[in-house]
């Protein structure tokens, strides 16, 4: 039963040798915790909803072209209003940026501490790994005083939605209200928890309770491990009983941006908190022409989500990059070109294969030299090109940063030094299965940020739970990971075959892919071979293997099956069970 429904893609070093197929494509929703009215400690749930895509979205951008057509004489007029009303981005109106956060009351929240003594918890940083840190806390010392020290100005709040769900929203006020509409029609807000749910520092260290507070805005510049003293950026000091560092990760730039004179610079965004969101958000309902410069997971989520919105405000998303294919550094080569096609699907004008080798100001819009000799004009470039974990203040304190890798060195317990944690992108940590390693993904901050919390609250446990990671592209592509994830890896793909109407779907398109639909579903099964421009991969799972060990899987748009995954990876299961340990993920079942 199962050979007859599913394909093998084998991709070995590069060297392609497989076979593949796909079934109908399907939505899913991934819930963030709700707020948490109570005050209470919660434990973070992660909940996943699946619902059965009604429309392609190939039929979904049909419909606005069937309204225009019905309606083409007013959608002339329309579209001449529009147009005219869309002020190009000039050298007056480029100030996006929001005005300086301040923190109010500083000076007097730090004569208190003075007073109080040293804070019980020091949490550095307000994103996902601190604010797990400090549920974790909670959950072993319930009246734990904890306090947070973030350089944003805003209170913890979760990233993955910036690169998604914000920019499919219908509602236009999202940048205002930074409450988004999940995939699955449910509102929620990007913050973990309102405001009314953190405390003043008083309140914190008057409280025999506890709780939290978060001084916002402040820049931690060096941490004294033995005097167990933070130090802030005018100076200021905070001693400590336990301190977590959690100071996440920046994005990189690229030497030709980098470089780039002010008024060049000015059309640069590098993308990476709510106040990018805002900025680009501004941006995007202004300009005509975006450019996304990376490949990767940001860079293909952003082009999708902003070629959707372009949809809209008639403005032309191009992404560009050197791989071969959408996310070419983790998936093997025949699936991001895949995904490249699908992306293209989406409205995104992809440009694979080339690097950006000059800049230069024409009037208000930059033009990018491609080493294809390609030139590209536009109002505005974004640059997604990877992250480096931020140590900024490593040296100055004395700690140890992975010459590979990055990030803080710590343990399995996550500890860098006595009563000294680090969690999340910025830690590189000792994975009890697959080594040294650092990950720059949510569901680590999650679960690096609770068992550095617990382990600071008198646990000692080691990192033991493989995190996974996910990615959206669009309502089409939707994949979970788990483990070494990397495409220069060889890996070995089970795809579902198309059924019926998916074939007669591709035979519509051209005469080639029609042969080649009709191929695959002739073709059965345990014949092993490469795949094909024409082939579909709407669902399947990708191993990854190292010394013939499946140290990486990737389920491509298969949900709910990450367990299984995980303990694949954790009984370091030998490559020879592939066919076997592909049943477990039922890849053959409706969903
Ligand atoms: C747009 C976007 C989309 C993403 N989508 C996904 C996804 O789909 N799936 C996924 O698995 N992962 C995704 N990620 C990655 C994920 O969000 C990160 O791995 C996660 O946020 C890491 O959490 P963290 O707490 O370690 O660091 P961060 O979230 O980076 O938080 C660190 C905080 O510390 C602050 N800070 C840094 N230095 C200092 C200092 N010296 N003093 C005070 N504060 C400081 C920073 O400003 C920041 O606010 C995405 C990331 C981005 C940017």
């Amino acid at each position: 039963m199962f050979a007859r429904h599913l394909v093998f893609c084998r991709n070995i070093k590069n060297v392609p040798e497989t076979f593949n197929v796909c079934r109908r494509s399907h939505k899913f929703s991934r819930q963030f915790p709700s707020f948490n009215i109570l005050n209470q400690p919660v434990k973070p749930i992660f909940y996943r909803n699946v619902r059965h895509a009604t429309t392609n979205s190939g039929s979904k951008k049909n419909l606005p072209i069937i309204i225009a057509i019905s309606a083409v004489g007013g959608a002339a007029v329309a579209y001449s209003i529009i147009r005219s009303k869309k002020t190009p981005v000039s050298e007056t109106d480029d100030d996006f940026e929001e005005t300086p956060f301040v923190h109010e009351h500083l000076d007097e929240d730090l004569a208190l501490l003075s007073e109080f003594g040293p804070i019980p918890y020091l949490l550095i940083g307000a994103g996902s790994a601190s604010f797990n840190a400090y549920r974790a806390i909670r959950t072993v010392d319930p009246t734990a005083k904890v306090l947070v020290v973030g350089d944003e100005a805003y209170l913890p709040y979760m990233r993955p939605p910036l690169s998604k769900e914000v920019w499919f929203d219908k509602k236009t006020d999202v940048a205002e209200t930074l409450s988004f509409t999940q995939w699955d029609g449910n509102s929620r807000s990007l913050f973990y928890e309102p405001p009314s749910f953190f405390f003043t520092l008083k309140e914190v260290l008057d409280n025999k309770n506890g709780g939290i507070a978060v001084i916002r805005g402040k820049k931690v510049v060096k941490v004294d491990p033995v005097g167990q003293v933070v130090y802030l950026d005018k100076g200021e000091k905070i001693s400590y009983n336990k301190c977590l560092i959690a100071t996440g990760s920046k994005p990189k730039n690229i030497p030709v941006f980098e470089n780039a004179d002010k008024s060049i610079k000015k059309h640069i965004t590098l993308f990476k908190t709510i106040q990018d969101f805002k900025k680009l958000d501004k941006i995007c309902k202004k300009c005509e022409s975006i450019v996304i410069v990376g490949g990767g997971f940001l860079g293909s989520e952003l082009a999708c989500g902003l070629a959707r919105k372009g949809v809209s405000s008639s403005s032309t998303v191009t992404q560009v990059f050197p791989e071969t294919g959408n996310m070419g550094k983790v998936l093997p080569e025949y699936l991001s070109i895949w995904a490249s096609k699908k992306l293209a699907n989406e409205g995104v004008k992809v440009i694979p294969e080339v690097e950006i080798k000059g800049l230069s100001k024409q009037g208000n819009k930059i033009e990018l030299q491609l080493s294809n000799n390609q030139t590209l004009k536009a109002d505005h470039i974004v640059v997604a090109v990877g992250s480096d974990a931020n140590t900024d203040f490593a040296k100055v304190s004395g700690l140890e940063v992975d010459p590979l890798h990055g990030g803080f060195v710590v343990n399995t317990e996550m500890e860098a030094r006595k009563n000294l944690w680090v969690a999340g992108d910025a830690s590189c940590f000792y994975d009890v299965n697959l080594g040294r390693r650092r990950v720059e993904h949510h569901d680590h901050a999650v679960v690096s940020g609770r068992l550095a919390g617990e382990n600071m609250a008198g646990n000692a446990k080691p990192y033991w739970h493989q995190s996974m990671f996910w990615s959206d592209l669009g309502p089409d592509i939707g994949f979970e990971a788990i483990g070494i994830v990397d495409s220069s890896l060889p890996t070995i793909g089970i795809f579902t075959k198309p059924n019926e109407t998916e074939i007669n779907e591709e035979k519509g398109k051209s005469d080639a892919d029609q042969e080649s639909a009709s191929k695959s579903k002739l073709e059965t099964d345990s014949v092993l071979r490469a795949p094909k421009s024409a082939d579909n991969y709407n669902k399947g799972v990708l191993f990854y293997i190292r010394d013939d060990v499946i140290v990486g899987i990737v389920l491509w748009n298969v949900f709910g099956k990450m367990p299984i995954a995980r303990q694949v990876i954790n009984e370091s299961k030998s490559q020879d069970d592939v066919s076997e340990i592909a049943k477990l993920f039922e890849l053959h079942s409706t969903e």
